[in-house]
């Protein structure tokens, strides 16, 4: 059989006969080849070897939510998207934060509760359908033996509101389930305890209600992400949480400045506190150039949720589900590829957030499936190893490279979630 070229030929732009020496033909011939290749093909072998031994844990991805819209399984290898399980294990991922997503459009009728039940049933029942290669994950030691039996782990992980009111009763309940992190914010819509990054200041950070949270949380050992909270928020979990916290997926406000992005003296305090800051693989975060474009395509920001109460507005759970179904798998806009930052250029990202509070505090958080542009030649989660072999590249050392591929998430989960053995 005729071997089939990773790319259609036509990529492969030749000179006419004429325009130059024949002799330089083979050379441009293999140059040609190697920019046609899918640009994975070209990592190194020494980057190849240390992303398939490290623990890759990321701390954001968003699988699950097309099946529970419309159907199917994580386990079968999808044509679109950037997340399943065919392509996770491709991309060396041994760990993962099984992001739920409760959308804004369920809160306005309260439906926050219910959907966070059902979406962890989905996701359940999931894991279970796929038993032969991923499984549930309570604790970092869980992690360990289910990545040593060859399966990916995954830990429960909850986007958006599990109760607008903040009941402890749910909280418990959900930790019961399996829940083992979880957002204060509602996503970018305010709750009753919690200011969002993307809404109205309600509270100036938490209120009494938002303390006692915090403070069940750190009795139960779950892990508080603030990735979506408001500064002041952020500040105060700071302040009174026992527990180091996690933002696990995020960008910084001095590359990018929108509210959603966090400031480099925050970033500083998490650090200190021994947390770890997940950074998000897509454009809109990290690339100034891009927000804009894709802010002037969509005739609005990213995180507006301004029109979700019109658009739900006496409508039933169900009826919500079908309006929302369409938009999984939930993937940024196809930016031209010049406004698209390149896998070095993100790699400058994690460098600065580096810079700023230490290869002990910085993580990867893609967020695939999750509405990001990833930068050029990432098509997918599948494509992980490029940014290992542009570590490589940059000079950093294993070890570096391993804190931030997984092993500093896996240091503050187990931290977490340990505490009370
Ligand atoms: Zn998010």
């Amino acid at each position: 059989m005729r071997p089939r070229s990773p790319q259609p030929a036509a990529t492969l732009r030749l000179p006419p006969p004429g325009a130059l020496s024949w002799l330089a033909l083979p050379t441009l011939l293999a140059a040609a080849l190697l920019t046609a290749l899918p640009a994975a093909a070209q990592v190194s072998a020494a980057a190849r070897k240390l992303h398939a031994e490290a623990l890759v844990f990321d701390g954001h991805v968003h699988i699950g939510d097309r099946q529970f819209y419309q159907g199917g399984s994580i386990g079968d290898r999808y044509p679109d998207g950037q997340v399943d399980l065919p392509r996770i294990r491709k991309g060396g991922v041994d760990a993962m934060m099984f992001t739920v997503f409760v959308r804004e459009e369920y809160y306005p009728g309260r439906y926050e509760t219910k959907q966070v039940l059902r979406l962890i049933d989905a996701a359940l029942e999931q894991i279970e359908r796929n038993r032969d290669k991923i499984e549930l994950a309570r604790n970092a030691g869980d992690i360990e033996r289910i990545t040593r039996s060859g399966k990916i782990a995954a830990v429960l992980d909850l986007e958006g509101g599990f109760d607008l009111d903040g009941d402890l009763g749910v909280l418990r309940s959900l930790y019961r389930l399996g829940l083992r992190c979880f957002q204060l914010p509602a996503h970018n819509w305010a709750n009753g305890f919690a200011d969002s990054c993307c809404a109205p200041r309600r509270w100036g950070g938490l209120n009494e209600r938002g303390r006692a949270v915090v403070r069940e949380a750190n009795r139960l050992g779950m892990l508080i992400n603030v990735s979506h909270a408001s500064d002041e928020t952020i500040e105060q979990v700071l302040e009174i949480s026992a527990d180091p916290i996690v933002a696990t997926h995020h960008g910084m406000r001095a590359i990018n400045d929108i509210p959603r992005n966090m400031p480099d003296s925050l970033m500083r305090k998490i650090a200190a506190k021994g947390g770890v800051i997940g950074i998000q693989i897509g454009n809109s975060f990290h690339n100034p150039r891009y927000h804009r474009w894709r802010t002037q395509h969509a005739g609005k920001t990213f995180w507006d949720t301004s029109s979700v109460r019109d658009r739900v507005a006496g409508l039933d759970i169900y009826s919500i589900d079908k309006l929302i179904a369409p938009h999984f798998p939930f993937v940024g806009p196809e930016a031209p590829e010049d406004v698209l930052l390149s896998v070095d250029e993100w790699v400058d990202v994690v460098d600065r957030a580096i810079r700023i509070a230490g290869e002990d505090h910085v993580a990867l958080g893609s967020d695939f499936d999750g509405g990001p542009t990833p930068p050029r030649g990432i098509r997918d989660i599948s494509d992980l190893v490029l940014i290992t072999d542009a570590m490589l590249r940059r000079g950093y050392s294993e070890e570096r490279i391993r804190k931030f591929l997984g092993g500093n998430l896996l240091r503050v989960f187990r931290q977490v979630t340990e505490k009370n053995r």
